[in-house]
């Protein structure tokens, strides 16, 4: 069985220019679904907008073909399937009534796959038909700002788009309280409720979202296959808009008091500690933000940090130190989180001095940062040393048609703003290529 949707580049060899040859149509619908097209016909100098080649040895090296598609007369293959094991194609597909033993065995024993007096035209659509296919002009990974925003974008431009969500639209944005610094609302607006107008005018120019975890995504043909935890999608291309995920501490007891004190969302968890004290550990933005906001429920509110001084912008130092009910421990680490049936204390030590030390309290909220969301991909993308998505300034990563956009990307800067920008350019992006395949 082939399969088609890993396959991106089609070698026609003795593609005409004539419309009513039957080598131009089955050429012009394979084209129509996605696939590129490289015509092999010296009698011609373009088809379908391509540039034609006299022979396969002839199309340049860094083009790799995979499929090579032979109209041609059967006594004629044999020096066909040769150049083509040379081009290190995948499959050698004869037509309709090209019958060569001798170059399927010689294909065969090379390692391709030989399909023989078939028409790929109709072999591809029995294979559309033989299960019900959803085919998407995108699918978007991840229906955080900058998925919602691409899918918007996407939808409005009129493609056929669908948003996946794991947990809950809105992603990082969601879970927290109040979005003070993104443009239009002069007063705070809660992060929930901003991230659901998103949701809403997105769904209002038909984008879809589907509420299941993708598990694996084939991104290298030219469709591309996203498995989710309840079935299947072929998307002609795929923004990646997974965000991050909380980094956990890695110490001791992390794991076994996650839900009984240790939390990783101070909005989602903050109100069971109300007259309680708690730990923030770390010192960037989050950390702060989230410790001060803590203080509407807890009586105190420590702040461990590895460092002497905080790395949150100066507003929310400001707004901490001036906190009565926050303190800071400096230099320090947590190395055990210990209770009972709940966490009743954290275990510090002081990098500087090695110093041990205890304090009692009831909950640990952690916010050390952040790991991008892309454990499904498997290595098939280009990740920067900190293991965030690589991108150019269209926001495409180094597959064709696959783009990143958001928090899971490499950028200066991890913002509700800046996954916006990322969400509208890389759907402009999207609709680019796909207008460029056909
Ligand atoms: C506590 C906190 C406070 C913040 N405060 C502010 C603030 O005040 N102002 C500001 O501008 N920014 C703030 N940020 C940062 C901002 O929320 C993020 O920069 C922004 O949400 C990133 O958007 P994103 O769409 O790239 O990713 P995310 O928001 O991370 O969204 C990604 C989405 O993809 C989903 N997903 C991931 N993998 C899969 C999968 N395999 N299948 C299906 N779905 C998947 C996730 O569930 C998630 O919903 C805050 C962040 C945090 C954590």
């Amino acid at each position: 069985m082939i399969d088609f949707p890993s396959l991106t580049t089609i070698a026609v060899v003795g593609l005409s220019d004539k419309p009513q040859r039957a080598s131009y149509h089955v050429a012009e619908y394979l084209k129509g679904q996605g696939y590129r097209i490289i015509p092999v016909n010296p009698a011609v100098s373009e088809v379908l907008g391509e540039k034609s080649y006299p022979d396969l040895a002839s199309i340049p090296a860094d083009i790799e073909i995979d499929v090579v598609d032979v109209f041609r007369r059967s006594e004629d293959v044999l020096p066909i399937a040769q150049q083509a094991i040379a081009r290190g194609a995948k499959v050698l597909w004869l037509q309709e009534s090209v019958v060569n033993e001798e170059a399927a065995r010689l294909a065969e024993s090379a390692g391709l796959t030989v399909v023989m007096d078939r028409c790929m035209l109709k072999e591809y659509q029995a294979w559309l038909k033989a299960e019900p296919k959803d085919i998407y002009d995108v699918l978007i990974i991840g229906a955080g700002p900058a998925g919602l925003t691409a899918g918007l974008y996407a939808a409005r431009a009129g493609l056929r788009t669908a948003m996946f969500e794991a947990i809950m639209p809105g992603g990082q944005a969601s879970s927290t309280e109040l979005i003070e610094n993104y443009p239009g609302f002069e007063e705070p607006i809660s992060g929930p409720e901003l991230m659901m107008r998103f949701l809403s005018q997105a769904q209002r120019f038909g984008a879809e979202l589907i509420n299941e975890e993708v598990k694996q995504a084939d991104l290298k043909g030219h469709l591309k296959r996203i498995v989710t935890n309840e079935g299947v999608r072929y998307g002609r291309a795929v923004i990646i808009a997974g965000g991050a995920k909380a980094r956990p501490l890695g110490v001791k007891g992390e794991e076994e008091f996650h839900g009984r004190g240790v939390s990783y969302c101070a909005t989602c968890d903050g109100a069971f500690f109300y007259g309680r004290k708690v730990i923030v550990a770390g010192g960037g933005n989050s950390a702060v933000e989230e410790a001060i906001f803590l203080t509407k429920f807890a009586t105190e509110v420590t702040i461990v940090h590895r460092r002497d001084q905080l790395r949150a912008t100066k507003v929310l130092q400001e707004r901490a130190f001036a906190n009565p009910k926050i303190r800071f421990v400096w230099d320090t680490v947590i190395e055990e989180i210990a209770g009972g049936q709940n966490v009743e204390k954290v275990l510090l030590k002081n990098i500087k001095t090695g110093e041990g030390s205890e304090i009692p309290c009831d909950g640990v909220f952690v916010f050390v940062g952040h790991d991008p969301a892309i454990g499904y991909l498997k290595s098939q993308l280009e990740l920067t040393a900190e293991g965030y998505i690589k991108v150019d300034s269209s926001l495409a990563t180094n597959i064709p048609g696959v783009f990143a956009c958001g928090d899971v990307r490499q950028t200066p800067l991890r913002q509700v703003a800046t996954a916006v920008g990322d969400g509208a350019i890389g759907a402009i992006a999207v609709e680019k290529y796909l207008a460029s395949r056909h």
